[in-house]
């Protein structure tokens, strides 16, 4: 498989550190609010990536944390808690919000079929991993204690700014504008690890540490998670492009000057997913949920097929006429695959030609939307019998995750609704619009969504 790298900023062959197996850590979300379609797009990034590292054949470990403590409101060390502030709002407690809005992300998380990461931690679960190593970057010189603080020195590694291919040199933090001074620091890109009471001593989660009772800094967060769970050697980290700096370069700098070598050799970024009015943000005001597409009626893996159409690397603006054209494609690609007979005996020949079109396209560099024109060449294909179609749909949607044959239903066989849909048809046709409607929402009772397209009738599973 290739894949793009952002350590390299080039293409690179995939190679894991133990073969056929790979060890993949994403960075999960900051649980002061929901999370909008913009955030979900990166989740969707990821999930394609290890649904086609599975469809490959390896063996997928992924591990994702829940940072429900210490990413501040600022790049630099000086803002407020995200999860602190969002409490003081909402009149609850931060481990409420927590709780509260880590619910709804994997609400939205399930609903766009992204596969659940083996392991799920909560920051606040994992104070002591951070604290051993914060006590060994102290003891070895990489980490100073300033003003009631613990930082990370940044002179003290060679290569800080790789990750960026040294872009970021120009905008360290403190060399911005807008960010504050830290006087306590000794290089203003120095980067937070414990942050103590003689600094914030209104926050609510604190412990207890040799440095004294404080939290962590939102970097350490991610390094001890992943180092902890998926131990001294990962394959592949990844996160959002607004990650590279300066949360993944701070990662690399003190996962690397704890563990004395190399950490992950592949680093994966999605793009952003952008509005009219730029990138979207939670701090932005209204946020756009899958939560709240739903109710206004859209299938959330629209969603998920609008992403799969462009490049998990190229910015895709959001619109409504792009999402409602993207639920019309796919209610169509479907009802075309559900008017396929299961005829005719494996053709092992073709069901090969094209799986192997459609690994070449899934490898190279997750091109999602080729992959997709690979499904249209077999529908289109009269040669390829429908028993081969199906199962090269069934194989595909492996790593689309796009619902395109039916769910098993509560009725006792596909055959059934089909039935009923011909039954509805036939009562249209001869105007008994009663029997028809009836029909109609007797499926739905069930769970069973009709959807009328020019190609005919299809159905949905509502996921209730
Ligand atoms: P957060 O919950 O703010 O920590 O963000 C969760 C993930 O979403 C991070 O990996 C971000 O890089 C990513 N992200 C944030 N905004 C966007 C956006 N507009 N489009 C795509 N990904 C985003
Ligand atoms: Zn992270």
């Amino acid at each position: 498989m290739k894949l793009y790298n952002t350590l390299s900023h080039s293409i690179e062959e995939f190679k894991p550190n133990e073969p056929g197996k790979v060890k993949i850590y994403t960075c999960g979300p900051t649980v002061y609010h929901y999370a909008h379609i913009g955030n979900m797009r990166n989740y969707i990034g990821h999930d394609v990536l290890v649904r086609t590292l599975k469809y490959l054949g390896y063996e997928v470990t992924r591990a994702m944390n829940i940072t429900d403590v210490g990413h501040l409101t600022s790049d630099s060390d000086s803002g407020e808690d995200k999860m602190l502030k969002e409490a003081h709002k909402e009149h609850k407690t931060c481990m409420e919000i927590a709780d509260f809005y880590t619910k709804a992300f994997f609400d939205d998380f399930y609903a766009l079929n992204c596969l659940k990461p083996d392991i799920i931690k909560p920051a606040t679960g994992e104070i002591d991993m951070y604290i051993k190593i914060i006590t060994k970057l102290l003891k070895d010189g990489y980490a100073y204690e300033s003003g009631g603080n613990v930082y990370f020195d940044v002179s003290k590694v060679k290569d800080y700014y790789q990750l960026t291919n040294h872009v970021a040199d120009k905008m360290v933090v403190g060399a911005r504008e807008g960010v504050e001074e830290d006087s306590a620091k000794r290089n203003q890109a120095d980067f937070a690890l414990w942050f103590t009471t003689s600094k914030f001593s209104h926050q609510e989660l604190q412990w207890d540490s040799p440095w004294g009772k404080g939290y962590p800094g939102w970097h350490i967060e991610c390094s001890g998670i992943a180092i902890k769970y998926l131990g001294e050697y990962l394959d592949i980290h990844g996160g959002g492009v607004d990650n590279i700096f300066p949360h993944h370069t701070n990662e690399i700098a003190q996962s690397e000057s704890y563990l004395g070598h190399k950490w992950t050799n592949y680093w994966f970024h999605n793009e952003h997913l952008l509005d009219s009015s730029g990138k979207m943000s939670k701090s932005n005001g209204a946020i756009l949920t899958v939560s709240v597409l739903k109710e206004k009626g859209y299938d959330p893996l629209a969603f998920r097929f609008m992403v799969l159409n462009s490049h998990y690397r190229k910015q895709l603006l959001f619109t409504y006429d792009n999402l409602n054209q993207c639920e019309a494609t796919l209610d169509k690609l479907r009802t075309r695959i559900l008017n396929i007979k299961d005829e005719g005996e494996m053709d092992k020949n073709l069901f090969d030609k094209y799986n192997n079109k459609f690994i070449e396209e899934i490898s190279n560099d997750l091109n999602t939307a080729n992959a997709l024109s690979v499904l249209y060449e077999v529908l289109k294909d009269d040669e390829v019998n429908g028993h081969t179609k199906l199962e090269l749909i069934r194989n595909f949607d492996q790593v689309f995750a796009l619902d395109l044959l039916p769910k098993h239903t509560s009725l006792e066989n596909e055959d059934e609704i089909l039935k009923l849909i011909d039954k509805r048809n036939e009562a249209k046709k001869q105007k008994d619009y009663e029997l028809a409607d009836s029909i109609r929402a007797d499926l739905l009772s069930k769970g069973i969504e009709l959807i009328d397209t020019r190609e005919g009738t299809t159905y949905k599973i509502i996921n209730n």
